[in-house]
């Protein structure tokens, strides 16, 4: 026993001397939440509307023809939209959004080779490592074969889309729909697909919900020219049925070049495919909404589609109260640096 009680002693001791203190028994205190919601923002909200169950709402279009579908895409082989009940929406993924790094205890602040093992080899991958900025990772999602991967500015990928087959509905679009706005805006909003009028012109949201949008942005003072707007999606889906995950999967990495090139200070996404896309998630838009999240380092806030509102009155007034937050979220992170 007193052998025993000998060789423990000596173990602490050795631990003690080359780790200063001892090994914690477990590692779980640095392990992060895949799912990086913060609590609900303080703003006095009531609790987030509820959208109804799939299926209860008009399909009826508000950017496209009328019976067309609405927010913004009708779905052929799936239930819901982004105004209905969470369902079913398979996220179609990329590399997952990394949750908030600030609370971590993992920061570089108490660690003196964050994400590096004793040999300085990355022990993570750097689009989940939180001491690198927000471009940098968001740039590490883009693949290495991407012929865009080292573009230096928005007209280089811009050119590369309008040039490209990735997927059958860039060739059957009219015009590819790659963004418009301040190429170096601190707000991007990202929307789902284009539509009919999108499709047309070239530009994202340009008919009836571009048309709501724009009233949204007029209430919280921002014009269009002062932001970036864009979609997950480059090319119009026939009919305005939801992304197919190839289509998605062909079209992320541009969208993740944009903002690697922008470096945005906050992301609204609109509509729940949006949400969930960027997030890699399948939640209801009101679990997505109302809630800060993390893109890969760049704070990113979710709401209802325009297109929603334009059929569901009820969803007004919780996307004022998001607008209203991602102003003042925005004010801060822009004052931070004047
Ligand atoms: N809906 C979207 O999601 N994007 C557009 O550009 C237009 C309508």
């Amino acid at each position: 026993m007193r052998d025993l009680l000998r060789d423990l002693r000596s173990i602490v001791e050795h631990e003690r001397a080359v780790y200063g203190t001892l090994l914690p028994l477990d590692d779980s205190s640095r392990e992060t939440a895949r799912d990086a919601d913060a609590p609900p923002t303080p703003n006095g909200n009531s609790q987030p509307t509820e959208e109804p169950e799939a299926g209860t709402e008009d399909a009826s279009s508000t950017q496209d023809a009328p019976t067309e579908a609405d927010a913004p895409n009708t779905n052929t082989t799936q239930p819901a939209d982004d105004h209905t009940e969470d369902s079913s929406v398979p996220s179609a993924k990329q590399t997952p959004a990394s949750p908030e790094p600030s609370t971590t205890p993992d920061d570089a602040s108490s660690d003196p080779m964050p994400n590096k093992d004793l040999f300085g080899n990355r022990t993570r991958p750097p689009e989940e490592d939180p001491t690198l900025p927000p471009w940098e990772r968001i740039d590490a999602l883009v693949p290495e074969d991407a012929p865009y991967k080292n573009a230096e500015t928005l007209d280089e990928v811009e050119q590369y889309l309008a040039d490209t087959v990735l997927v059958p509905i860039d060739e059957d679009r009219e015009n590819p729909v790659f963004g418009v706005g301040d190429p170096h805006a601190d707000l991007v909003i990202i929307g789902e697909a284009p539509g009919r009028d999108e499709d047309k012109k070239g530009e994202p949201f340009v008919g009836r919900a571009g048309t709501l949008l724009d009233k949204i942005l007029d209430a919280i003072n921002f014009e269009r020219e002062d932001i970036y707007i864009t979609n997950i999606l480059k090319s119009r889906p026939p009919r305005n049925r939801d992304p197919h995950e190839e289509e998605v999967d062909a079209h992320l990495p541009i969208l993740y070049k944009q903002l690697a090139l922008i470096r945005p200070k906050i992301i609204l996404a609109v509509g729940k495919v949006a949400g969930n896309t960027l997030l890699d998630r399948s939640s209801s838009l009101s679990n997505l909404r109302d809630k800060k999240h993390d893109f890969y380092g760049t704070p990113l806030m979710v709401t209802y589609h325009p297109a929603a509102l334009l059929r569901n009155s009820q969803w007004k007034r919780p996307t004022w109260e998001d607008v209203k937050l991602l102003r003042t979220r925005y004010d801060e992170l822009t004052d931070e640096d004047s």
